[in-house]
C-alpha cells in the first residue's frame, strides 16, 4: 500500500471537507452537496457514476479487469437542523443548519478513496463508493436499496465508519455482531375534550393518561436503553417488533376507561446494524497491519445507524474511529469533524480495498 500517496490525498481533501461544511443540507434536500460530490468524483475517472439514487444519492464504480467481489464503501450526504457555532472561516452559511455528525468528513474520505483508485484501480471485482442521502432520518438506505440501478451493483461487502467523540483519536472501535441498536420513533396523540370551568366533570383531561403512558414505556423490558419520551431502542430487530406491538396496544388501551381519542404514528425506523464476522475481522486485520489501535467494544452502541439495512443485505461492517476523548459531542452546535482522522480512515479503507480487490 502506498502510504505517502494516502497522506497526500488526505491533505488534499481537507479543502473539500470544509467546503461541504460551509454549505450543509438536511435529509432529502442534499442537491447542492450531491452536485459538489459528482464534480469531484468525475475527476477520479470512475467507470460509472450514477446520480439520483434513492433521492440525491450517488455511486461511483471502479472496475477491475478480472471477476471478483463487489466491495462497497459508504458515506452520508446529509447535515442536521442544528446551528453551527464553530468559530472558523468555513462556518455554515445556511442558517440553523450544520454538519454536526461529521458526514462532511465521511464524504471527504470517500472522495479520497476515489482519488486512490485513480492511481491504483482494482485488479479484480469492483469498488463502489456510495454517498447515501437521508441517513439522519433513517430513510436513505431503504430507498437506495430499492433503486433498480443500485440493485444491479450487487455489493458482496459493505464498509462504513463513523467518527466517535469520547474515544482516543485514530483508534478503531469495533464489534462483531450488533454494533448499533435498532430504534423507532413514534408520535402518540391523546385527544381529550375541553369543558367549561363550571363543569370540569364534562371534560376529558389527557394529562393523567399521558403520565401513565410515559411510566408504562419506562417499564418495558430491560433491553430498552432509553425510552425517552418518543423513541424505543433495542439491541435486536426481533425485540423491537414485540415492543412496537406493545406500545401501540397500550396507547389504544387508554381510550376505553378515559374516553380519550388516540392516534398512534410510527416515524423514524432504524434496523440494528449487525457486523458480519468476516468483514469485521478484515477491518481488524487491516487496522493492526497498519499500526492502528483497535478497541473491541463489549456492548453495542445505544444509538442507531441507517447502515443497518446494508448489513441485512451484504457482509457488512460499520466501525468507529475515535474523534478524541475531549471532542465536542455529535449533534451539538460546537461540534466539528476532526480532519486529523481523515488519513486514518482513508488508510483503513484503502487497505481493505487492496485486500479484497487485488490479485496478489
Ligand atoms: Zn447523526
Ligand atoms: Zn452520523
Amino acid at each position: 500500500m502506498n502510504r505517502p500517496l494516502l497522506g497526500q490525498i488526505a491533505r488534499k481533501t481537507t479543502g473539500l471537507r470544509r467546503e461541504l461544511h460551509k454549505y450543509p443540507e438536511i435529509a432529502n434536500l442534499e442537491a447542492g452537496t450531491a452536485g459538489i460530490i459528482a464534480k469531484v468524483l468525475e475527476e477520479t475517472g470512475p467507470d460509472a457514476l450514477l446520480t439520483g439514487i434513492g433521492g440525491y444519492g450517488l455511486a461511483a464504480v471502479y472496475n477491475g479487469s478480472e471477476d471478483g467481489a463487489a466491495v462497497m464503501f459508504r458515506a452520508e450526504l446529509d447535515a442536521l437542523p442544528v446551528a453551527d457555532e464553530i468559530d472558523t472561516g468555513y462556518r455554515s452559511v445556511n442558517e440553523g443548519l450544520g454538519h454536526k455528525c461529521g458526514h462532511d468528513g465521511h464524504m471527504a474520505v470517500l472522495v479520497g478513496l476515489g482519488m486512490y483508485f485513480k492511481e491504483h484501480p482494482p485488479a479484480k471485482g469492483k469498488a463502489i463508493l456510495l454517498f447515501q442521502p437521508a441517513e439522519e432520518t433513517g430513510e436513505g438506505s431503504k430507498r437506495v436499496i430499492e433503486d433498480a440501478r443500485f440493485r444491479e451493483l450487487k455489493p458482496d461487502y459493505a464498509f462504513a465508519y463513523h467518527n466517535i467523540p469520547g474515544y482516543e483519536k485514530h483508534a478503531i472501535i469495533l464489534r462483531e455482531g450488533i454494533f448499533a441498536t435498532a430504534s423507532r420513533g413514534f408520535i402518540a396523540k391523546l385527544r381529550g375534550k375541553t369543558s367549561h370551568a363550571a363543569h370540569p366533570d364534562q371534560g376529558i383531561n389527557p394529562a393523567r393518561s399521558m403520565a401513565h403512558l410515559i411510566m408504562k414505556l419506562e417499564s418495558l423490558p430491560a433491553e430498552v436503553i432509553t425510552a425517552g419520551e418518543y423513541a424505543l431502542v433495542t439491541f435486536s430487530d426481533q425485540v423491537m417488533q414485540v415492543l412496537v406491538q406493545e406500545a401501540e396496544h397500550y396507547v389504544k388501551s387508554l381510550e376505553q376507561p378515559s374516553g380519550l381519542k388516540t392516534v398512534f404514528e410510527w416515524t423514524e425506523e432504524f434496523l440494528a446494524t449487525e457486523n458480519d464476522s468476516t468483514a469485521a475481522g478484515m477491518v481488524k486485520t487491516c487496522a493492526t497491519d497498519n499500526g492502528i489501535t483497535v478497541i473491541e467494544k463489549k456492548e453495542p452502541f445505544p444509538w442507531s445507524e441507517d447502515f443497518g439495512r446494508f448489513s441485512e443485505q451484504t457482509r457488512a461492517a460499520l466501525f468507529g474511529i475515535g474523534a478524541g476523548k475531549e471532542h465536542s459531542e455529535l449533534h451539538s452546535p460546537g461540534y466539528d469533524f476532526p480532519d486529523e482522522i481523515t488519513e486514518t480512515a482513508l488508510t483503513l479503507f484503502a487497505a481493505i480495498a487492496d485486500r479484497l480487490l487485488n490479485t496478489e
